[in-house]
């Protein structure tokens, strides 16, 4: 099986090398094409930061691995996550968030259990970038909100809830403000969770959720929520279960997907191979279960979470009693509990 496969920028490349070291070792049947993308090649002059044959390859194979890339400053210049995310039409964004053992937190400690999926929309709302300066004073963004990419998003939300028996399903908006944009997400919401009767279906406004979720998280499950809102409340999450190290992502389209970690590049500890490689190898055990490689995700997934709850860690978290291990060696950790 073969997949397109981009380092990234920052800590990408170290994090990526940890990674694919780990599926070798577990005999992942993958071959991997490696694409030019990334600020590194904005910088050699693609304006979308991927090379031609990137773009080719990505569409020709369907499954991109990717690492976090950075959005290069300046005036008109776009995301290359947000191109690609659009390029694609990867609509869905699918975040995992869940309790770790070994990964103490405030609810671990509580014996509270974290078990939530956000599911985010991800090429509408304020990610258009349509922004303008109206006077010196007064600048203007606009926010773009449509029935049908409201549709697309919130029935791939309920198709997963109904295949992992969801406990319930939450719309998160904040409809008593953006009335009409919010609004026809909301209402798109109401109008699909009728045809999954046995789906427990509730809104929620989304400075409300957020109080919730770090007062009772263990009483939501799947989420459904416009982009930026989205984005915002996924850090949340990640804070709930041991940080960004630990929030994997799935960008879901028809046609093609894209895995990768919820964080960014990292570029306070980029290049000292300390970075923490969880979260874009719990990406990666979601891309091999994607492609029907179960046993292999097990694999690696028991190993990966046997060597968190031995007290093995990397320096983002973890008991400062027991030495903090390198990105490398807490991969080796990791082959070794195979
Ligand atoms: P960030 O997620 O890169 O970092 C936030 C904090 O979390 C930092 O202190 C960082 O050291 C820490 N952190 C993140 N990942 C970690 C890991 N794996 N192990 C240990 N610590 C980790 O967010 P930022 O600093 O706001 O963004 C940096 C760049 O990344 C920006 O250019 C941004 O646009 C880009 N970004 C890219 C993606 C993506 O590629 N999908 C996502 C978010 C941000």
């Amino acid at each position: 099986m073969e997949i397109a496969v981009a380092k990234g920028d920052g800590i990408g490349p170290e994090i990526m090398e940890a990674v694919l070291h780990i599926f070798k070792a577990a005999g992942a049947p993958l071959n991997y094409q490696f694409v030019e993308m990334g600020k590194w090649v904005f910088d050699k002059g693609f304006g979308n930061g991927m090379t031609p044959e990137a773009k080719s390859t990505i569409e020709q194979l369907g499954i991109l691995f990717k690492g976090p890339m950075e959005t290069p400053k300046g005036k008109g210049v776009k995301s290359i996550n947000v191109t690609a995310r659009k390029t694609w039409n990867t609509y869905a964004n699918k975040r995992t968030f869940q309790t770790l053992h070994g990964v103490n937190t405030v609810f671990s400690k509580a014996g509270i259990p974290i078990d939530l999926t956000v599911v985010r929309e991800n090429i509408e709302d304020t990610y258009g970038g349509i922004e303008h300066q109206l006077t010196e004073d007064v600048a203007i963004s606009r926010r773009i909100i449509t029935r049908p990419g409201s549709e697309q998003v919130i029935r791939y939300a309920f198709e997963m809830a109904r295949q992992k028996k969801a406990r319930r399903v939450t719309c998160v908006h904040k409809a008593n403000i953006m009335k009409i944009t919010d609004g026809m997400f909301l209402n798109t919401f109401h109008k699909i969770a009728q045809q999954y009767p046995e789906l427990t279906v509730d809104d929620i406004i989304v400075d409300d959720l957020c109080m919730k979720m770090v007062t009772r998280p263990e009483s939501f499950d799947v989420l459904v929520l416009t982009n930026l809102q989205g984005d915002i409340v996924s850090d949340l999450c990640a804070g709930l279960i041991g940080g960004l190290g630990f929030a994997p992502s799935a960008n879901i389209g028809d046609n093609i997907c894209i895995f990768e970690a919820v964080h960014g590049t990292a570029p306070d500890i980029a290049g000292k191979n300390i970075a923490n490689p969880t979260a874009l190898l719990l990406s990666g055990i979601a891309m091999l279960q994607h492609l029907g490689l179960n046993a292999t995700a097990a694999k690696i997934e028991n190993a990966l979470l046997y060597t968190l709850e031995q007290g093995f860690h990397t320096g983002d978290f973890g008991d400062k009693a027991t030495a903090a291990l390198n990105t490398t060696a807490f991969a080796e950790k990791i082959i070794a509990h195979f």
